[in-house]
């Protein structure tokens, strides 16, 4: 099966969410109840895109096709690129392709190891069996991610919130962190514009990079056939859709728009809540209207 071309119906206003997450990767609802909640929130155009993985797409789609909604396929795959962490989207992909399906095999291969030694900080630093305590909220066993241990972390009262736990124990620098290496960018964007579909940098206001070091990104993102940026993210902030809309312009960049949802009660907005693009944007879905 190819990329689909979407034909989504011209001149109705879409609540379009192209960003989110099931117990496939690190959110707490089964796909089918992700699609549910979506279509709860006025959503009607809807991806769910699971780290690394693709293998919740089959139910969310299923679901969201009975509930009316269209559904785009996708995912978010772990880049690194200059020794940090990136989010790559991919929309719109053929999730059966084999070298992106033997890429995100490849990519998810080192999370147990590395959660291992993850475990192993957190008990040198005086929190013992963290990752017993993670595995409880694992819903794929190939795919344990730091949110399973600050839920994890949550649970035992080291921390209030799980926005808390990553401030303390593991973002990059904290004990809890272990540094890791991702798929390449040219890997990422070559896996999802392979399988036919849209290369999107995830919330990129949430990098560490200075803006020479985002110039770079940016051209080699773009050069390496990525086409667009989201804009409108749960991460970003107000005068954040503001930069990076003049950013998405700025590079030639089609806008993205999606919640980042992972769990009701967590520190991002709830599906379709977010503002809608500006006008002076090209939406990524755009193309996909009939
Ligand atoms: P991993 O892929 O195991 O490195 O985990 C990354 C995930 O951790 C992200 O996709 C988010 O869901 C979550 N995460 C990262 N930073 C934060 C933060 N500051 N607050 C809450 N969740 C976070
Ligand atoms: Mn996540
Ligand atoms: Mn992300
Ligand atoms: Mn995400």
């Amino acid at each position: 099966m190819s990329a689909q071309a979407l034909n989504l119906a011209p001149g109705v206003d879409l609540n379009v969410d192209l960003h989110c997450h099931s117990t496939v990767s690190d959110g707490v609802l089964a796909p089918a109840e992700v699609a549910q909640r979506a279509y709860a929130q006025g959503v009607n155009v809807w991806a769910l895109t699971d780290h690394d993985e693709v293998g919740g797409i089959v139910a969310a789609r299923e679901a969201a096709t009975d509930l009316g909604m269209d559904y785009v396929t996708g995912l978010e795959i772990s880049v690194t690129w200059a020794n940090k962490t990136i989010h790559i989207v991919g929309l719109n992909i053929d999730e059966t392709n084999p070298d992106l399906l033997a890429g995100l095999v490849k990519t998810r291969s080192g999370r147990q190891c590395r959660a291992e030694d993850m475990a192993a900080d957190l008990a040198r630093i005086g929190i013992p069996n963290c990752y017993e305590g993670a595995l409880k909220y694992v819903g794929n066993p190939d795919l344990i991610s730091r949110s399973h241990f600050a839920r994890y972390l949550v649970e035992i009262g080291v921390c209030e919130n799980v926005s808390a736990v990553f401030k303390s124990y593991l973002a990059d620098g904290k004990p809890g962190f272990v540094p890791h290496r991702w798929a390449t960018l040219p890997e990422a964007v070559g896996w999802i514009v392979g399988a036919g579909g849209v290369a999107v940098v995830a919330h990129p206001g949430r990098y560490d990079l200075t803006p020479l070091a985002f110039d770079a990104f940016f051209n080699e993102f773009k050069n390496l056939g990525g086409k667009a940026i989201e804009v409108v993210t749960g991460s970003h902030t107000a005068d954040q859709y503001d930069e990076y809309a003049k950013i998405a312009n700025r590079y030639g960049f089609m806008a993205s728009r999606g919640s980042d949802f992972h769990a009701p009660d967590e520190n991002l907005p709830d599906l379709g809540q977010l503002p809608a693009l500006s006008k002076n944007l090209t939406p990524v879905w755009h193309s996909w209207i009939k």
